[in-house]
């Protein structure tokens, strides 16, 4: 040991070679990412009292929770989300802005994940016309699989097509959503099954689990009152959406035949469909089996549904995060017997919370309302027309709280695009309920503490977004059909929106809890410095450094 190095400096360097291990230490076998879609941070403990011990409450009690992890941008929607947590990256590197918006390099409206270039595989139509090619970074699934030479397996599933697409990246073993149509599991000519799914998923489908799931009447799980939601919460259906009603049971096989099985997503039966279609891959793909770790994919979908169907009050929604936490307890209780809990590594999260109900808030006269965004398009186009006295269509759609010109009509009638869109910004601060409104030149110049900049910024595409950027004062909201019915949805950048679960669970976690301010965009590099790879190429996020103890 060299004599002329202080005594702190000995020590520094022994206490770092002492405590830094020559080699990464055996990884997992199997990584599970649970996405629990809307499921808001309360909804851990809002129903503590009736949830079982082997749920969420096992998940708290034995796992890391970080209680404060919010979302850093907007919109809070479940293509960005399912991106985020994946990627670790904004939609402003990663490229998912939104579900769906006016698609600048298309031409066109166009929907997160829609790729005309495959085909269905397992169903007919379009049903299956989807590919993670609008992602522009990779997701720590992809570098997992670019690690070890492509040794780790990666599988996707989920209900829906961008909760599953999104999570397993640009080259997963492979990718499953659900068709409503056929009532089956299927994928695209894009993943490894292009050929035609395997006889596994076509044995599992012919089971027809989701005729059984809805058979029966939809009733309460427990038959004791559920005091924690609000009763006669079905008053705040007015009957013009023609949804499911409220109020238990209800009738699934009736509404089977209304609504084909597109009414499983709309019962917790949707997310146990989802669970036993998971154990089936983790047995029929053997992921697990062997040293190298594996990585399934797992999005919920039903709680998203319900909760936009029946908002975060509703005696539905209860019953549903009920029946997921004892779908949950099934899933760790199979853990335990076919792995060990120490060889397998579970993250829960969501992609987005859930707003109160607008008309329930105006009702106890606390400020709330509804922009209506999806009709603003022929009023701003309209304003451009009255300032420069010009007739044309300029506005191509208003969307996710921004606003897409037509550079070129408005060209053509000698209008540029920044005077328009300054226009605009003075029509939308002057509606009820708009906070303020930004052209995208303006916003990407404010200064960092200007309320809600940064948010909206990270929110921004340089080739995708919209012209125009506006934000909503808190529990105003862009206008959904389903409120109509008593339904919430999300999208803001404001905490019943932003703030979600975060709890990890298994392989070398220390049971614990930190309220430290942690981003979901902090997820995929701590997974990366947990296995010891590189982070998903456009990751911003920071390593989560208590979960790592
Ligand atoms: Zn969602």
């Amino acid at each position: 040991m060299n004599r002329l190095l202080p005594l702190p400096a000995l020590l520094l360097f022994a206490s770092f070679t002492a405590t830094l291990p020559a080699q990464a230490p055996a990884p997992p076998r199997l990584i599970i990412g649970i996405a629990v879609d809307q499921m808001r941070y309360d909804f851990l403990y809002r129903y503590s009292e009736k949830y079982g011990p082997g749920g969420f409450k096992r998940l708290l009690r034995e796992g890391f929770s970080c209680e404060n992890t919010h979302f850093n941008y907007v919109p809070t929607y479940t293509g960005p989300g399912h991106a985020a947590i994946y990627t670790g990256a904004p939609p402003a590197i990663n490229g998912v802005i939104a579900n769906e918006w006016w698609d600048p390099e298309w031409g066109k409206h166009r929907y997160v994940t829609t790729d005309t270039m495959v085909k269905t595989v397992g169903g007919e139509g379009r049903v299956g016309q989807h590919s993670p090619r609008v992602l522009l970074s990779t997701t720590i699934t992809d570098e997992l699989r670019l690690s070890n030479n492509f040794k780790s397996k990666v599988v996707g599933i989920c209900l829906k097509d961008r909760g599953s697409i999104l999570p397993a990246g640009h080259i997963p073993n492979a990718c499953y959503w659900f068709d409503d149509k056929g009532g089956n599991w299927i994928t695209s000519t894009y993943y490894p099954d292009s050929l035609g799914l395997p006889q596994w998923v076509q044995d599992f489908n012919a089971r027809r689990l989701a005729d059984q799931y809805t058979a029966t009447p939809w009733t309460r799980l427990l038959t004791q009152p559920y005091d924690e939601s609000f009763a006669g919460w079905d008053r705040y259906d007015d009957g013009k959406y023609i949804g499911m009603p409220g109020g238990f049971p209800h009738d699934l096989p009736a509404l089977k035949k209304k609504f084909g099985y597109t009414v499983l997503r709309f019962t917790p039966f949707g997310n146990s469909l989802t669970l036993d279609f998971a154990l089936e891959a983790i047995e029929k793909m053997e992921l697990g089996a062997d040293a190298v770790p594996d990585f399934l994919c797992l999005s919920f979908s039903a709680t998203d549904y319900i909760g936009h169907q029946w908002g975060i009050h509703a005696e539905e929604t209860q019953d549903a995060y009920l029946r997921l936490d004892a779908d949950l307890a099934r899933l760790f209780n199979y853990l335990d017997q076919k792995f060990g809990k120490n060889n397998v590594l579970v993250f829960l999260t969501s992609d987005h919370g859930g707003a109160e109900t607008p008309v329930h808030l105006e009702d106890l006269e606390v400020p709330a309302g509804v922009y209506a965004e999806s009709k603003a398009e022929m009023p701003l186009n309209e304003a451009i027309q009255a300032e420069f006295g010009k007739k044309g269509d300029f506005v191509f759609e208003a969307s996710n709280q921004q606003v897409w010109l037509d550079h070129v009509s408005l060209r053509d009638a000698g209008i540029e695009s920044e005077d328009a869109a300054q226009v605009l910004v003075k029509y939308l601060r002057a509606q009820p309920g708009v906070y303020d409104a930004w052209s995208r030149r303006d916003l990407m110049a404010l200064p960092d503490d200007y309320p809600y900049a940064p948010e909206h910024r990270r929110g921004i595409h340089p080739r995708r977004s919209g012209d125009v950027i506006f934000n909503l004062e808190p529990a105003w909201h862009a206008d959904d059909k389903t409120f109509s019915q008593g339904g919430t949805t999300h999208g803001s950048p404001y905490s019943y929106d932003t703030h979600v679960p975060l709890v990890w669970y298994g392989w070398r976690v220390p049971s614990g809890a930190s309220f430290a301010p942690v981003s979901v965009t902090d997820i995929a590099p701590t997974l990366a410095a947990m296995l010891r790879i590189m982070e998903p190429n456009g990751s911003t996020g920071k390593v989560i450094e208590a979960v790592l103890r």
